[in-house]
């Protein structure tokens, strides 16, 4: 079980070499399911049954379906499109020491620096490019191996496994070439997309790991694979949303870029991407905001730290998932999670409909952990929220692994969520 799904998800994954080809790639699966495009700079007209998107910057995207008939609310998912990595600077080409050629890059979000050693690299984003009308966003996918950082030998350093250091500006450039090469970067990118050198007027660029996924293990019931954080979840959520029959709530499909920096950008979950698209929708189909919020649900879906083999004593002694144990409930006393006992009973009751096994994660009491877009998505749209995740090692290295069984847990689960009809009544009891 699961091996098809997972095969599935790799290909998703290395067609998402950055945020950009990320939405990209959603945007093409929701085309093909009869998605239509709106721009949020442009009037809305929605008709019931209507199936539609909007996307802001190429890396954040919402997608909804308006059911035919009534519907008292929104029944949402967050997931991110971002991982952590290396932006290429503007002034990108790093000449010397000697005759090497490097790139100059500095940290994307908070990585393990060491496994990004010794593999082969490439460069992948968007340029934005001058036309005769005024600039345009293209995607850059540099589609071979191109770069390495490589690691200083075990007979030059020879502390080099007694716990390193690793340093932004000296230890993690990737060696791109000789000083022959100079300019190569700038003029590969132009050729890819068509454009002159000159008519390049800026780019986000990343570095992206070459390796592909893989299934291993005794059983095969292990997937490693780059960006699973948080790409299994984007891809998982968004199974489920097209496989949902709809109830009387309006589903809701969100990815959100820049978690990995703190979300506070224009297309990240602490903008007015959300909140705004809401609010058109209700104004479009003649709801009320307030009313259709307060009957709404939200499912924050970030990847959660599965108990590691080596060093079990990281996790929390009653709190421990495990690869392919189901999808993981995530709880923070200090609310950096948005899971209550409230929304945790609900998303209980829907993984047992659904018949998914569920576990849950709190971080050991003295361990300060990790935080996701959830709590900062809400503070623009105030909703009932859990935060769910599905397990996984190594999380925030370039190649992380998670288990062959949990994307398929997480689609039935979603796409039982999908097709709920949501309300709380004057009572607080939620019917669903
Ligand atoms: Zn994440």
């Amino acid at each position: 079980m699961g091996k098809n799904i997972t095969m599935e998800l790799m290909e998703f994954i290395d067609e998402s070499p950055s945020p950009f080809h990320a939405v990209e790639r959603v945007r093409r699966e929701l085309e093909a399911a009869g998605y239509r495009a709106l721009a949020e700079g442009e009037p809305w007209s929605i008709a019931p049954g209507e199936r539609c998107y909007v996307t802001r910057n190429g890396s954040a995207l919402i997608a909804f379906q308006v059911p035919v008939g009534t519907w008292k609310g929104f029944l949402l998912s967050a997931s991110h499109s971002d991982s952590p990595t290396f932006q290429i600077k503007e002034n990108g080409e790093l000449e010397g020491p000697e005759n090497y050629l490097r790139l100059n890059t500095e940290r994307y979000g908070g990585m393990l620096c060491a496994p990004w050693l010794d593999r082969p690299l490439s460069v992948a984003g968007r340029v934005l490019v001058r036309t005769a009308e005024g600039v345009e966003s293209r995607l850059v996918k540099i589609d071979r191996d191109l770069l390495l950082i490589p690691s200083v030998a075990i007979h030059m350093n020879r502390e080099a496994n007694n716990g390193l250091k690793y340093d932004p500006k000296t230890d993690m450039m990737p060696l791109f070439g000789t000083v022959e090469d100079k300019g190569k970067l700038r003029a590969m990118v132009a050729e890819m997309v068509g454009a002159g050198e000159t008519d390049l007027l800026g780019m986000d660029l990343f570095l992206y790991l070459r390796q592909r996924g893989s299934i291993w293990g005794a059983g095969m019931e292990f997937v490693s694979a780059p960006r699973l954080d948080d790409l299994q979840c984007a891809f998982g959520c968004l199974k489920g949303f097209l496989a949902a029959e709809p109830g009387e709530s309006l589903p809701v499909y969100c990815l959100f870029d820049n978690e990995e920096v703190g979300s506070s950008t224009r297309q990240g979950a602490d903008s007015d991407f959300l909140q705004r698209t809401l609010e058109r929708l209700c104004a479009v189909l003649g709801a009320d905001y307030p009313v259709a919020a307060a009957n709404s649900f939200l499912v924050s879906a970030d990847n959660a730290h599965a108990v590691h083999p080596n060093h079990p004593e990281y996790a929390d002694p009653t709190h421990r998932p495990h690869l392919n144990g189901g999808v993981v409930i995530k709880h923070s006393a200090s609310q950096r999670y948005t899971t209550d006992a409230l929304s945790q009973a609900v998303f209980t009751e829907v993984c047992r409909r659904a018949e998914v096994p569920v576990q849950h994660f709190a971080n050991r009491s003295d361990l300060p952990g990790g935080s996701t877009l959830g709590n900062i998505a809400l503070a623009h749209a105030s909703l009932y929220s859990v935060d769910i995740g599905l397990a996984q090692l190594a999380m925030h290295s370039p190649y992380e692994t998670a288990g062959v069984m949990d994307t398929d847990y997480l689609i039935r689960a979603m796409a039982a969520y999908y097709s709920l009809s949501f309300a709380v009544d004057r009572d607080g009891r939620c019917c669903f």
